[in-house]
């Protein structure tokens, strides 16, 4: 993916990252934010100021107003599901909503026109190109019960957990607006400033994205820095974030705190005393998992980040996760983590590139959360499963056809997609293209083309026909050993590949035990891989306009070989009708 050279912008202190023509927008949030627990309401008003980074005029603008997929009634509460099943036997006080009371700019109040979990706003004045303005927007929300990662009284016993619970403008970027109505799955977001202030029952402690600024934490609790603050009655809390693209916190009044400082970063872990042992395991190992994150996928870039026991399910936001907590979740809160890369200092849409999101995620989970490295080789075929029921990976997170396929695409297949790159190019060559990647892309919105340009840059291969097979169709990966025979020529092998183009490695064991490797290149990738866990011999190169291939041996004799083997080492997913070995005893 190339761009021409374009222009430069500075707003705000921000370097808007005009390298090759790129541009983001930018959105900063101050929010007031009341807390009424004895009706269950939150008041807000949110004051945002957004520039305009792009070279269009914009005439309107949109919000997710996310809360309304939980209003009784609405087709995405319908399509949501989970609110599906209890509506007949819950009551009102389940449900929750978020209603926008006035949208001001200038001095003007401007009426937004609402469908369900999207707000657009008409700008009387068009927002030009470099231009900024100033919204006020005041919202009151009605907190749903814990039902779809955000409400009162979740399943672990936390009191209240705000997530998705304030307007946010939806994204414009060089695809143009992203407007995706909310069914419980995906987001996108434009990365900015946050100052939220909480105020509160004094009873609660406040958790989530951003830096606490008016209280000290110490490793058994919050100290209030303002000593006239009152102990009772209410109590303010000031969190501010900056290049984050959301803000999420929760509330509660009996968690316990633990907190250590690793490098410079504050790692906070807020939990019910019930649940000591998963969370003491969580704090004792999370060294360990945190350095093999540093080593592989880059300094963790902000100040602090706190691992919540709250929420429904576990569930990712900027420095900070909502994990349910209530199992051994070692290797959940590591995927929640990595999500600060994948999700949080790369933004991608992950409604359009969910793999980009959970399938990278996955696989840093697999490596992050390995602290005595036993899983040492990851075998695709224990990731393959589904490949008969799957839709492409291409396809929008909200529009698959059920929830499996969308699973399965998003982190599965999204998995394997770079488990599979790092088998065709190799280990190193991943790590340093997982580097670039984090120099070139962090706080920034990175579309598909650009993960794999970053690994064609390390590795020196080109990879796009790869990207366009495992994300725009459905093909398998189906090489088997199709026959094996004896020629003057030595011991002759034929393959077939009935799916994707693919390198293959091979490996012969003779009856005397020794093993054999060897590697067939493919045209595609226009070089071979130099990197192997064993020495590999490497065979000429299997061109993607035929589907057989077959080589020849003169070093070994048929009747020498006891068993021969494609994908040794479980890289690649293998038919489940077999034929990726023959044993010749
Ligand atoms: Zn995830």
């Amino acid at each position: 993916m190339k761009y021409a050279v374009y222009v430069f912008f500075f707003v705000f202190g921000y370097s808007i990252y005009a390298q090759n023509g790129y541009w983001q927008q930018a959105v900063d949030y101050t929010i007031d934010a009341k807390v009424d627990d004895v009706n269950d309401v939150l008041d807000g008003k949110e004051t945002l100021i957004y520039t305009n980074n792009s070279p269009d005029t914009l005439k309107v603008l949109f919000f997710h107003l996310y809360w309304n997929a939980m209003k009784k009634g609405t087709s995405a509460n319908q399509k949501l599901g989970v609110f599906n099943s209890i509506e007949g036997d819950s009551s009102d006080d389940d449900f929750g909503q978020i209603d926008v009371l006035s949208v001001n700019i200038n001095g003007e109040i401007i009426p937004m026109k609402v469908f369900e979990t999207i707000g657009q706003v008409p700008l009387k004045q068009a927002l030009v190109p470099g231009a900024n303005l100033t919204l006020t927007v005041v919202f009151r929300s009605k907190i749903p019960s814990c039902f779809n990662r955000c409400g009162k009284n979740n399943a672990s016993g936390t009191d209240y957990t705000f997530t998705q619970w304030y307007p946010k403008l939806c994204r414009y970027d060089r695809q143009g607006w992203h407007t995706d109505p909310y069914f419980g799955r995906e987001f996108a977001g434009t990365f900015g400033k946050f100052k939220v202030n909480v105020e509160c029952n004094a009873s609660f402690t406040v958790a989530g994205t951003g830096t606490l600024m008016n209280k000290k934490y110490l490793a058994k609790g919050w100290k209030n820095l303002n000593p006239s603050e009152p102990i009772k009655g209410k109590t303010n809390w000031v969190f501010t974030a900056d290049k984050v693209h959301d803000f999420a916190f929760a509330m509660d009044r009996e968690w316990v705190h633990q907190s250590q400082r690793i490098d410079s970063i504050d790692f906070h872990f807020f939990y019910n005393k019930n649940y000591e042992t998963q969370w003491t395991n969580l704090a004792t190992k999370w060294q360990k998992s945190y350095a093999i994150c540093k080593r592989e996928f880059g300094t963790y870039p902000y100040p602090q980040f706190s691992f919540i026991q709250a929420g429904e399910g576990y569930m990712e936001y900027p420095m900070c996760t909502m994990l349910e907590g209530s199992y051994d979740f070692y290797s959940t809160a590591c995927h929640e983590f990595m999500h600060s890369y994948f999700y949080g200092i790369y933004g991608s849409d992950e409604n359009l590139y969910h793999w980009m999101d959970e399938g990278l995620t996955q696989f840093a989970e697999a490596r992050v959360s390995d602290i005595d490295g036993i899983k040492e080789n990851i075998r695709a075929q224990d990731i393959a499963w589904g490949f008969s029921t799957d839709e492409p990976i291409s396809t929008a997170a909200n529009h698959f056809a059920g929830d499996y396929s969308y699973f399965y695409a998003a982190y599965n297949k999204g998995q394997l997609f770079a488990e599979i790159m790092q088998y065709i190019i190799g280990k190193e060559a991943m790590r340093q293209g997982f580097g670039k990647y984090y120099r070139t892309w962090k706080f920034k919105h990175p579309e598909p083309n650009d993960f794999v340009k970053v690994m064609e840059d390390a590795s020196g291969m080109e990879l796009t026909w790869f990207q366009n097979y495992w994300l725009n169709t459905s093909k398998p990966i189906e090489i088997v050993i199709d026959s094996v025979w004896q020629t003057p020529q030595g011991l002759t092998v034929r393959l077939d590949n009935r799916g994707i183009p693919m390198p293959v490695e091979v490996e012969i064991t003779l009856k005397n035990q020794t093993k054999k490797r060897y590697y067939i290149p493919i045209d595609l990738t226009n070089k071979s891989k130099s990197e192997f866990a064993i020495p590999s011999k490497e065979l000429p190169i299997w061109s993607c306009a035929l589907p057989s291939y077959t080589f020849n041996l003169a070093e070994l004799r048929l009747k020498e070989v006891e068993k021969i083997r494609i994908n040794p080492d479980g890289a690649l997913p293998e038919p489940e009708e077999g034929g990726a070995f023959v044993n010749l005893n």
